[in-house]
């Protein structure tokens, strides 16, 4: 099978400052690394083409510098990285991100599964997979916590929510997204980096991928930001109880009381 893994770069810090005019994160001269969640994805790719054959490739949008999460994602063991990158995407809202992403995984052709991490640790939308899924009419689980079987042109996967979890079956080609609950990401070797290295990450602009320029960048993004603001910090107690067993779970029972968090 042919999967591809949507793998965004995002800054490695939670500082993240906002330009008040554009209303839009700063990410000049701030250090980068791979979305957390992505190398779920990644892993979870690996595994399956492991499993069923085939091979992984992994898709970015985004400046030069996002070659080095491709780079990445190489060392870990994708076969492929291709990098999305053409000023025309500069300034695109996640509907646009969704198009062009969408546009390129209809341009390699023969691709069975898309996988995504469940969020951007910057953007935090949660999006982007959905969007894709949209834009290529598949069908798409989001929250997945467990591919379970992969057989006759279907997956069953679990599928994580606030009250517990659902079992889903979904006809391939199909786009996931994945929470860190799916699979632990494994350690890349030394040799497999130094031939990631040597690999060539291919470059395709939006005329490669036949995008439409109406529909990229600020003029192709329904997205108005009216405002933006960092949350306030959070201003959490530590309560520290010492003591032997028995008196602390009495102080811990009325301490949880006095909070009304049980009766
Ligand atoms: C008006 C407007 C203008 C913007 N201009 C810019 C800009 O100029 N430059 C800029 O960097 N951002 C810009 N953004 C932000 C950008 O649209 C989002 O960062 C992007 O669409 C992803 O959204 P998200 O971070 O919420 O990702 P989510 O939807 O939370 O991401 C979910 C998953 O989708 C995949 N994914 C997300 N983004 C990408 C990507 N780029 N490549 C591959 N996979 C991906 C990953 O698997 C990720 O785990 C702009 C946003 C708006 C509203």
């Amino acid at each position: 099978m042919r999967v591809v893994v949507c793998i965004k770069q995002v800054p490695a810090t939670q500082d993240v400052v906002i330009d008040p005019e554009t209303k839009r994160l700063k990410r000049e001269n701030v250090a980068a690394e791979m979305n957390p969640f992505d190398l779920y994805a990644l892993e979870e790719a690996l595994r399956l083409v492991e499993a069923h054959g085939g091979e992984v490739l992994a898709l970015s949008m985004g400046p030069s510098q996002a070659a080095a999460s491709l780079r990445e994602a190489l060392c870990c063991g994708a076969d492929r990285a291709i990098l999305l990158s053409d000023r025309a995407f500069a300034g695109s809202d996640t509907w646009a991100t969704s198009y062009a992403l969408a546009r390129a995984i209809a341009h390699l052709g023969g691709v069975d599964l898309v996988l995504c991490g469940k969020q951007a640790v910057d953007g935090d939308t949660a999006q982007v997979g959905p969007g894709i899924a949209a834009h290529l009419d598949w069908p798409q689980v989001t929250y997945v916590s467990a591919v379970r079987q992969v057989a006759d042109g279907a997956l069953t996967v679990v599928r994580l929510h606030e009250e517990g979890h659902d079992v889903v079956r979904a006809a391939l080609p199909a786009v996931l997204t994945v929470v860190k609950d799916i699979n632990v990401p494994r350690i890349p070797t030394l040799r497999r980096c130094r031939e990631a290295h040597r690999m060539d990450i291919p470059v395709l602009t939006a005329a490669d991928i036949g995008a439409e320029a109406a529909c990229l960048g600020l003029e192709g993004s329904p997205t108005r930001v009216v405002k933006a603001a960092p949350p306030p910090p959070r201003r959490g107690k530590t309560v520290v109880i010492e003591g032997p067993c028995d008196r602390s779970a009495d102080r811990l029972v009325s301490a949880l009381r006095s909070l009304s968090l049980i009766q």
